[in-house]
C-alpha cells in the first residue's frame, strides 16, 4: 500500500467542499459575530486533524474542544487560532496550557484557585473563559436567580486571582433546538441570566471579554443571542441539531460524511433458513443474502438489527438478522446483479438513493451526533476536495512523523 492508500473494506468519504459550504452558510448567519468551530470528539468523527486546519483556512476564528488532548492534537495539526477547552483540565497540566496557548474554561471558584496556584508556580499567565451554568446543570458558576449574587462575587474573586486572565465568558443552552413554548421560554431565561451576569460584571468593573452562548441551534434560531461569538458544531458537518422544522428551516446544509462498505459474499438462502447470531432473521421464501464488511465495531449500531437499510447498486436493501461485530447481512433478492466487491452505502448518497445519518439515528433510537461520533478508529477517513481524493487517514496505521 502506498502512504495515501487505505483498505477499502469499510470507510468514510468526507467532502471538504461540503464543510466549506456549511461554514460559509454559518459565517453569513453569524453576522458580525466571530465563529468558533467546535471540533471536539475528533470533529464529530470527521477527523479533527484534517477538519481543524481546513476550517482555519476557510475562516474559523476560534476552535472549541472538550479536553487537553484534543487541543494539543489540533495544535500539532497546525492550527494557530485560539482554542478553548470546554471541559476540565487538571491544574497539573497548566504548563501545556501555557506552552500551547490554549484557553481553558474556568467553571468554579475552587477550580479557578487551583489553576491560579499552578500558573503562579510556573510563572505563567493562563487565558480562561468563565463558564456560567445558566440552566444546563453541568459545570459552571451557578447563576440561578437565588445564586446570582454568589456567582457574581465568585466571578469577581476568580478574576482577581494571579496567574489567570479572563478573556471571555460563556454559557451553554440545553433546549435551543426545541420549538415548544416551554423550551423557547427556557432558552430565553438562560440568555437573560447570562446577559445579566455579564452586565453585572461590567458594572463591577470587570471586562467579561468575548461573550458567547450559541451552539448550532442557538445561532440558527435565536439571531438576537449571537453576542460576540457563536459555537457551531453539528451544522459544520452538515447535520441539523434536531429533526424538526424549527431548526431545519433556518439554513441549508450539505452533509459531509458518507459511510461505505463492500459486499464480501452473495449467496442464496432457502426459505426457512436463518441468518446471523440469535437467528433473528428467517427467510420467508427463497432469498438472496449479501454479506457486507461493516459491523458494530465500525460504529454501525447493533440496534439496527433487522431494522436498518443500506444502498447497493442504487437500491435500498434491508438488514437481515443481527448486526455482527464485523459483518452485516443484507437481503438483496430484488436487486439484480449484486456481486462480491460491490460498493455499499451504509449512509450517504448513491445515485438517486440517500440514507441520512438522521434515519440511521432514528432507527437506532439515538441522535445523528452519536451516529457520526460512533464511527470507530477502524474506519479510514477519505477526504475529497474539488473533485479530488486529497488525503486518506488510517487511524490504525497512523504514526507520528
Ligand atoms: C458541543 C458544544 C457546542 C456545539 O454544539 P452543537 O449542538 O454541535 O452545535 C457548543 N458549545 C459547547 C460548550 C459544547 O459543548
Amino acid at each position: 500500500m502506498t502512504e495515501n492508500e487505505v483498505l477499502r473494506r469499510t470507510w468514510a468519504d468526507i467532502s471538504l467542499d461540503a464543510v466549506e459550504y456549511n461554514f460559509r452558510q454559518i459565517r453569513a448567519a453569524a453576522g458580525p459575530a466571530k465563529v468558533m468551530a467546535v471540533v471536539k470528539a475528533d470533529a464529530y468523527g470527521h477527523g479533527d486533524r484534517m477538519m481543524a486546519p481546513f476550517l482555519e483556512s476557510v475562516g474559523a476564528d476560534w476552535f472549541g474542544v472538550s479536553n487537553l488532548e484534543e487541543a494539543l492534537g489540533i495544535r500539532e495539526s497546525g492550527v494557530t487560532k485560539p482554542i478553548l477547552i470546554f471541559g476540565s483540565t487538571p491544574p497539573e497540566y497548566a504548563y501545556e496550557l501555557a506552552k500551547w496557548d490554549i484557553t481553558q474554561a474556568c467553571y468554579s471558584l475552587d477550580y479557578a484557585k487551583e489553576l491560579s496556584a499552578a500558573a503562579v508556580k510556573l510563572g505563567a499567565v493562563l487565558n480562561v473563559h468563565l463558564k456560567f451554568d445558566t440552566g444546563m446543570g453541568r459545570i459552571g458558576f451557578v447563576v440561578t436567580d437565588d445564586c446570582f449574587d454568589t456567582a457574581l462575587a465568585e466571578a469577581k474573586e476568580a478574576v482577581s486571582l494571579p496567574g489567570i486572565r479572563v478573556t471571555g465568558t460563556f454559557t451553554h443552552f440545553s433546549v435551543a433546538d426545541e420549538a415548544s413554548e416551554e423550551s423557547v421560554a427556557y432558552t430565553k431565561m438562560q440568555f437573560d441570566r447570562f446577559t445579566r451576569i455579564c452586565a453585572a460584571m461590567k458594572a463591577a468593573g470587570i471586562d467579561p471579554g468575548i461573550r458567547h452562548c450559541c451552539n448550532s441551534a442557538g445561532l440558527m434560531c435565536y439571531p438576537e443571542m449571537r453576542l460576540d461569538m457563536v459555537r457551531p458544531g453539528i451544522i459544520l458537518y452538515g447535520l441539523y441539531p434536531a429533526d424538526n422544522e424549527f431548526v431545519t428551516s433556518k439554513i441549508k446544509l450539505s452533509p459531509v460524511m458518507e459511510m461505505r462498505t463492500v459486499v464480501t459474499m452473495v449467496k442464496p438462502l432457502a426459505a426457512g433458513s436463518t441468518v446471523s447470531y440469535g437467528r433473528r432473521y428467517t427467510a420467508p421464501e427463497d432469498e438472496i443474502i449479501a454479506s457486507t464488511a461493516v459491523g458494530y465495531a465500525d460504529g454501525y449500531h447493533r440496534l439496527l438489527t433487522n431494522r436498518g437499510r443500506m444502498i447497493v447498486r442504487g437500491q435500498y436493501a434491508k438488514v437481515a438478522g443481527s448486526v455482527c461485530m464485523d459483518q452485516t447481512m443484507l437481503e438483496v433478492t430484488d436487486i439484480p446483479g449484486v456481486k462480491e466487491g460491490d460498493r455499499v452505502t451504509v449512509f450517504g448518497r448513491d445515485g438517486d438513493a440517500f440514507i441520512s445519518a438522521d434515519e440511521v439515528a432514528a432507527l437506532a433510537g439515538t441522535i445523528n451526533y452519536e451516529v457520526v461520533c460512533a464511527m470507530s478508529r477502524r474506519v479510514p477517513r477519505c477526504y475529497y476536495y474539488q473533485g479530488e481524493n486529497i488525503h486518506n487517514f488510517d487511524y490504525l496505521r497512523w504514526k507520528e512523523k
